[in-house]
């Protein structure tokens, strides 16, 4: 767990930021479906995984259990060292509010808080002092380059800027695992580029990776790709780091 410094230490340590033993998502609206039918992955911290699959494949349920947003059906997701399922609601939002940054496609900030406000908010849980909290949140928009941007309102940032204080707010808490559930969709191939390399350069730093992506060159980037289909893992891909797009 995150007991070391900051967790950040490159590369992988041999700890695992999260597990799935044999999980099943079962939903029940008229005929059960089974989004997710027996899936055990081990995501080593430090690693980069990409998921991929078909529309209906289990991505969403799969990045919702990990981002302690919901339970199992049946078998043990295991966040930051603690099973998920056997938490009470109280601890589980509590779990999911330090051990994980969620970069959403819409980016989802808080209209009436600028770029620091958001970054710094997710602090809140955890009982930091109001300056700490801010000079953290400072120190990471000037990680992501948007050092002179602190006061901004997200809608005076370009969609590029906004995903970029979206993924500072993920990191802010130092999580076990950052999700980014088709972080690229919204935007440009420039744009895309910028938000690429910066997950590039925070899993060079040492942070935990998981990116749902219907594209090739995006999930390329990862270490691995994992294949879903029809709820279960039907292969996974390591990479060897050469693929285009990653430093040579
Ligand atoms: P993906 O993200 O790969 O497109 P999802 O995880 O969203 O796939 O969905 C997997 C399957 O579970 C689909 O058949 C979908 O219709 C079903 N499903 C997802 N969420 C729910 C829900 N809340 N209630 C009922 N069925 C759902
Ligand atoms: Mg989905």
């Amino acid at each position: 767990m995150a007991t070391s410094g900051t967790g950040n230490e490159p590369g992988t340590d041999g700890g695992t930021a999260v597990s799935l033993s044999n999980v099943r998502k079962t939903y029940r609206v008229g005929e059960p479906v089974h989004a997710l039918d027996g899936v055990s992955l081990e995501v080593p911290r430090g690693s980069y995984t990409a998921i991929m699959g078909p529309s209906g494949s289990g991505k969403s349920t799969l990045m919702n259990l990990v981002g302690c947003l919901d339970t199992p059906t049946a078998g043990e997701v295991v966040v930051g060292g603690r099973a998920v399922g056997s938490l009470e609601d109280r601890e589980r939002t509590h779990l999911r509010g330090t051990e994980v940054g969620f970069v959403f496609q819409t980016f989802n900030l808080m209209p009436r808080l600028n770029a620091l406000e958001n970054v710094a908010l997710p602090q809140l849980f955890r009982g930091i002092d109001r300056s700490t909290r801010r000079a953290r949140a400072r120190d990471l928009l000037e990680r992501v380059g948007l050092g002179d941007r602190a006061d901004h309102l997200p809608n005076e940032l370009s969609g590029g800027q906004r995903q970029r204080v979206a993924l500072a707010r993920a990191l802010v808490n130092d999580p076990a695992i950052v999700l980014a559930d088709e972080p690229s969709g919204n935007l440009d191939t420039d744009t895309e580029a910028e938000i690429l390399n910066l997950f590039d350069e925070f899993h060079g730093a040492g942070t935990t990776l998981l990116v749902v992506s219907h594209e090739r060159h995006v999930a390329e980037r990862a270490d691995r790709i994992v294949h879903l289909l029809d709820g279960t893992i039907e292969r996974i891909e390591e990479l060897d780091g050469t693929n285009p797009g990653s430093e040579q």
